[in-house]
């Protein structure tokens, strides 16, 4: 995208002006996206953006701008803009950019150009009528199709040199169901880093059908009763509670400015001895997954907490600066080349237990059992939590019994983690749907086996869910 030598001139200019790391950042993004409403495809919109982020160190003060024309006269005026900052002089040394490669294999199989634009609109028209069909009280039914294709490079005055090349395919499908003035909103939602392969394993027509069913199921329910009680919660999207109650205090930022629950906490127990949780941005397929994160730093596997003892945060290169550590663990995102990267969760999830989810429904007495949630409402700074289930059951005598509507959790993220007192062997991540938005949005996973809360808040509301695609 830019020459080696086009690089390396841009970070000497930083360098001279008595920078201590410059860096730039290259991307080139095409998505499609198709939109279905009222039986109708309404929205078909082919996206084109490409442009270089400079970023310019000098010690704990970091400097950015950027230009959406990659000549290098375009470069050579973000860099000085950046560097302005400085007033050095220094005799730059010759950079040695060396590309290096990832052993990570994300490659995919079907290329989005492997079906055509109406193949794929012909797909949301299926989910239309799918979820219609299903039964007459389906009212409503939007669905949508994205293809997203980000390519990053990126050059650092240390000797980096690195490309990543991220696809993702996304399908959702809400669908509303209205009985007697009662209204019940339901979510299909899958995907990943993947090609369009992504359809030989999964059937859209059947994923909102699955959403249509739970719909109609929810609309006769009783509303939730509100009070103290013991929470199981499902496995796969389930981890959104731990990622956005927990794992957001885990992120550095929140860590170096003293305002995490998590902060000075290391080796330390912070969670229920069941707890192991992990940030693990090497799996392939996942939205989180990365070969080098933004600050072109290898993805990594980071234990943040093992067996409730607090392990690690995670670190991006410029948190890692601040207080002298070596390396950062690979947490570096951005949401694009307009944007400074920020340390971020990848794919965040509680590892597997040794309970059998059955048996966790079975020792409870009484409760209720959360099988699909939306998102919800966070502070993340502190963990404050309120999540709305779109899917919920009384446990009674160890049995799933009525479905409850309405039903929301709320509490503090930190206090249920320590109170945590079963955990799952059914480990799922979610279907592919996170996307999380801390200051800037960014793909993510969470996951997590079944687990059962003892005691949690719980009211019953009529409210509309709200958020339902954010963590
Ligand atoms: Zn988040």
């Amino acid at each position: 995208m830019i020459t080696q030598e086009t690089a390396r001139k841009v970070l000497d200019e930083a360098l001279k002006t008595g920078a201590d790391l410059a860096e730039i950042y290259v991307e080139d993004v095409t998505s499609l996206t198709l939109g279905l409403e009222d039986s109708r495809i309404e929205r078909a919109i082919r996206g084109a953006d490409r442009g270089a982020g400079v970023r310019v160190f000098f010690g704990n003060l970091v400097t950015y701008a950027f230009t959406d024309s990659l000549d290098e006269a375009s470069l050579m005026s973000a860099v000085q803009a950046a560097a302005a900052a400085g007033h050095g002089s220094s005799q730059a040394a010759r950079i040695d950019l060396t590309e290096r490669k990832s052993p990570l294999r994300f490659e995919i199989q079907k290329p989005f150009d492997s079906l055509s634009i109406s193949d794929k609109a012909a797909i949301l028209n299926r989910m239309d009528e799918s979820a219609r069909g299903y039964h007459p009280a389906i009212q409503q039914v939007t669905a949508n199709y994205r293809e997203l294709s980000r390519k990053v490079w990126i050059f650092n005055s240390n000797g980096v040199q690195v490309a990543d090349d991220r696809n993702f395919v996304e399908i959702a499908g809400q669908v509303v169901a209205r009985k007697n003035g009662t209204l019940q909103t339901s979510f299909a939602a899958f995907g990943g880093q993947v090609g369009l392969e992504l359809l030989d394993s999964k059937d859209p027509v059947d994923e909102i059908r699955e959403a249509a069913e739970g719909a109609i199921k929810m609309l006769d329910a009783r509303p939730c009763p509100a009070g103290e009680m013991t929470v199981v919660m499902c496995n796969g999207w389930g981890g959104v509670l731990f990622h956005e109650a927990c794992g957001h205090q885990m992120e550095a930022d929140f860590i170096t400015k003293g305002s995490s629950a998590y902060t000075g906490k290391i080796g330390e127990e912070v969670a229920s001895p069941l707890i192991t949780a992990i940030d693990d941005g090497t799996i392939p397929g996942r939205r989180g997954s990365l070969r080098f994160d933004d600050d072109g730093t290898p993805s990594q596997r980071t234990v943040l907490i093992e067996k409730g003892v607090l392990k690690d945060y995670m670190w991006d290169v410029v948190e890692a600066r601040r207080v002298g550590r070596e390396t950062s663990t690979g947490n570096g995102r951005r949401q694009s080349f307009r944007h400074m990267p920020m340390p971020r969760m990848t794919n965040t999830f509680i590892d597997q237990g040794e309970h059998d989810p059955e048996e966790i429904i079975q020792s409870t007495k009484k409760g209720i059992y959360i099988k699909s949630m939306a998102g919800g409402q966070a502070e993340i700074a502190r963990g404050d939590f309120v999540f709305n289930a779109t899917e919920a059951y009384l446990i009674e005598d160890g049995k799933l019994t009525a479905p409850v509507r309405g039903a929301t959790v709320m509490g503090n993220g930190p206090a249920v983690l320590r109170q945590i007192d079963m955990v799952g062997n059914d480990l799922a991540l979610d279907p592919g749907r996170g996307m999380c938005g801390k200051f800037q949005t960014a793909r993510v996973s969470v996951g997590q086996p079944t687990i059962r809360i003892p005691s949690v808040t719980v009211g019953g509301t009529d409210e509309p869910v709200s958020g339902a695609m954010s963590v």
